[in-house]
């Protein structure tokens, strides 16, 4: 059974934690106080939080230069730099942009930036409910689902436990895509710091949302159906750097990146 959630300033929220960690202004006390904590057990909390980002925004420049003109960005955070519309539009002006969210606060915000923009919604829905998404009457008035469309799940499916079935969301998705679409990924891990791992899980079950980190291999999975473009699935930092990455930063970003496609379209 899927909760909604309301406007709850004393519940540290993934949402605001993020958006502190990006050195946002849209966050309360609980959050920065979960967010130092977080970082007092992983040093590297907040610049894994921009190397999550900073994949966010290459992935949308590559996905628009390899043609795509629609996107649905599930779990989209709070409004911040480079937002994935803005990103897109600077190569493919009038791009559509379905952002979804659970978070009615993320929706005000979204709501608030794009009001005039006719390419771009805001859609208030659960990822784990993939039909009511994929259905909604604002996704559908500015997606064509029989054309190529980028699904982005960055900084979400590590809030998916395995009851709620992540991998059959993320199939769910595919099964929905036209040929050419493109899924992006970016997805934390315990990998580097396994000994973390129980600490950081436990302050996250105090929030709007557990953490669920994941092997590589469990991340590749959610590629199943998918052919990943170059260079694979590697650290975020990795990710068809544009600037020069430091020898210890992939590994301590403690998120995986990747970009897959559908095959069968040229
Ligand atoms: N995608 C953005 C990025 O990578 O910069 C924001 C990531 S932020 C860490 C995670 C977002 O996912 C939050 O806004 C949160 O509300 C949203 N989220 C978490 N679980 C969700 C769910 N089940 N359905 C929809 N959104 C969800």
């Amino acid at each position: 059974m899927v909760q909604r959630r309301g406007l709850d300033a004393n519940t540290p929220n993934v949402a605001r934690i993020y958006d502190y960690w990006l050195g946002g202004k849209d966050n309360f006390a609980a959050d920065r106080v979960t967010a130092e904590k977080l970082s007092g057990i992983v040093p590297e909390a907040r610049a894994a939080a921009r190397a999550n980002r900073e994949f966010l925004r290459r992935a949308v420049r590559f996905l628009a230069k390899a043609g795509i003109r629609q996107f649905i960005d599930l779990g989209t955070g709070l409004p911040t730099q480079a937002n994935v519309h803005e990103v897109a539009h600077q190569i493919v002006p009038g791009a559509r942009v379905v952002y979804v969210d659970y978070d009615p606060v993320v929706v005000i915000h979204g709501q608030a930036l794009l009001q005039s923009d006719d390419a771009t919604a805001i859609v208030e829905a659960d990822v784990r409910e993939p039909e009511k998404i994929l259905e909604h009457h604002e996704l559908r008035a500015l997606i064509d689902l029989d054309e190529p469309v980028a699904v982005l799940m960055v900084g979400i499916l590590h809030f998916i436990t395995e009851a709620d079935d992540p991998y059959g969301i993320v199939a769910r998705f595919r099964e929905a895509m036209a040929p050419g679409s493109y899924l992006a990924i970016c997805h934390v891990t315990a990998d580097p710091r396994p000994q973390a791992e129980a600490q950081v899980t436990e302050i996250y079950r105090q929030t709007t949302a557990p953490l669920v980190p994941r092997s590589r291999d469990q991340v590749l999975r959610f590629f199943d159906g998918f052919d990943l473009v170059e260079p694979g699935l590697v650290y975020a930092p990795q990710w068809r750097p544009d600037r020069l990455v430091r020898p210890a930063e992939p590994v301590t970003s403690f998120v995986f990146a990747g970009v897959g496609r559908t095959p069968g379209r040229p």
